[in-house]
C-alpha cells in the first residue's frame, strides 16, 4: 500500500519501488510515492472476467472462471486488460505495470479448471500454431499419471508427447498476449516499463509462460518463489494439488513424491508437502534457474514474507540472494515490517 507509514517503512527497509492493485490505486497516492523519490507500478489481473462466459472450457464441455479471471484468448477480457492499462498509465501516473495472472489456471485451482482451455477462441488460436486441440484434449482425459506433467513441464519446448504439445499451445498464447499489452503500453507511454509477476521456473510452462519467449517483451520479471504456503502459485501447493487429484492408490501417491523428490529434496508425506513445504533452498535453486532463462533481462523474484518472523525473513533473503538477481519484491507490506 501506499500510506505514510507504509512509506517510512520502505525508506527504512531500503525499498525503491512499490507496487500496488490498479483497483487500490489513486493518483494522490502514486503522486505522493513518486515525489518522496519511489518508483510506483500499478498491478493488474490480466484476464479479469465478472461472468463465467467469459471462462475456460475445460475438458468435458464446462465453463469455469479461475480466481475471477478468464480465458487468456478471449478478445473481450484481452481489449479490457489494454484498456486498464491505458487508464494506470494516463490518469494514474504510474512508471509502468506489473502482469499479474498473465497465464492459463494452474494445478492448485483443481484438475477441472487446470485443464483448460478448449474454447473457440482458443481453438483458433492452436490452428495458427498448427497444434491439434482435439488430440490434446483426448490425452488429457485418458491421463493417469500426473508425473507427466512435471516432466513436460521441466523439459519444455523439447515435444515428448501432447501433453508438450498442450504447453506450447498455452505458452504461445500468454507470449503473444504480453507482446501486444508492450506495443500498446509503448504507444501509450514510450517511457513506461512491462514487468510481469510469474510462476516459478519449473511451474511456469504448466500456466503457459515461457521465461525465454516472455524475456523479449518484458523490461522485468518477477517470478513468484513461494517454498511453502497453502494457496495458488506456492510451489508446494501446486504440486500437492497434482498428487492428490492424480493418486488414486498410497503407491501412486508414493512414486510421484520421490519424482518430487528428484527435483527438490523433499523427503515427506502428502501432509508434510502442504503443511511445511519445500526445503528452503528450493529459492534459491528457482531463482538460479529463473535467470538461466531470462539472460540479462531485469531480474526481481518476489519472497513471501507474511506470516514469517525477523529471522525467517533473513533467512528467505540470504537464500534467494544465492542467485544472481536486480532486485527483491517482498509480498507483502504488513504493519509493522518496519
Ligand atoms: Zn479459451
Amino acid at each position: 500500500p501506499i500510506t505514510p507509514e507504509a512509506l517510512e517503512a520502505y525508506k527504512k527497509l531500503n525499498v525503491s519501488e512499490v507496487f500496488i492493485s490498479i483497483d487500490e490505486a489513486m493518483e494522490s497516492m502514486v503522486k505522493q510515492a513518486r515525489e518522496e523519490g519511489f518508483k510506483v507500478y500499478a498491478c493488474i489481473w490480466a484476464f479479469k472476467a465478472l461472468s463465467e462466459a467469459y471462462g475456460v472450457e475445460n475438458i468435458y464441455g464446462e465453463r469455469k472462471l479461475w480466481m475471477g479471471a478468464g480465458c487468456p484468448n478471449n478478445p473481450i477480457l484481452r481489449e479490457h486488460c489494454l484498456n486498464r492499462i491505458k487508464k494506470a498509465l494516463l490518469s494514474l501516473g504510474v512508471d509502468g505495470v506489473v502482469l499479474d495472472g498473465i497465464r492459463f489456471p494452474s494445478p492448485g485451482s483443481g484438475l477441472s479448471t487446470f485443464l483448460t482451455c478448449f474454447c473457440k477462441h482458443c481453438q483458433e488460436k492452436a490452428e495458427e500454431l498448427n497444434c491439434n486441440l482435439a488430440e490434446i484434449k483426448h490425452f488429457l482425459m485418458k491421463l493417469k499419471d500426473s508425473t507427466l506433467f512435471i516432466k513436460a513441464s521441466l523439459t519444455y519446448p523439447e515435444s515428448l508427447n501432447p501433453l508438450s504439445e498442450w504447453l506450447r499451445f498455452r505458452c504461445y498464447s500468454i507470449t503473444e498476449m504480453v507482446k501486444k499489452v508492450k506495443l500498446h503500453l509503448k504507444d501509450v507511454n514510450s517511457e513506461a516499463k512491462l514487468g510481469a509477476a510469474v510462476f516459478t521456473p519449473t511451474l511456469a510452462p504448466l500456466v503457459g509462460q515461457d521465461y525465454t519467449s516472455l524475456a523479449s517483451y518484458l523490461d522485468f520479471i518477477q517470478p513468484m518463489i513461494y517454498h511453502k504456503g497453502d494457496g495458488i502459485a506456492c510451489i508446494n501447493f501446486e504440486l500437492a494439488k497434482l498428487v492428490e487429484e492424480y493418486s488414486k492408490s498410497k503407491l501412486e501417491e508414493k512414486r510421484f513424491l520421490m519424482e518430487i523428490y528428484r527435483e527438490t529434496g523433499f523427503n515427506g508425506s502428502l501432509n508434510n508437502l502442504i503443511e511445511k513445504g519445500l526445503p528452503i533452498k528450493i529459492v534459491s535453486l528457482e531463482a538460479v534457474k529463473g535467470r538461466k532463462l531470462v539472460g540479462g533481462l531485469k531480474f526481481t523474484p518476489i519472497i513471501f514474507i507474511l506470516n514469517e518472523d525477523k529471522v525467517g525473513i533473513e533467512k528467505l533473503k540470504a537464500e534467494a540472494l544465492k542467485a544472481e538477481l536486480d532486485g527483491l519484491v517482498y509480498f507483502m507490506y504488513f504493519k509493522g515490517l518496519n
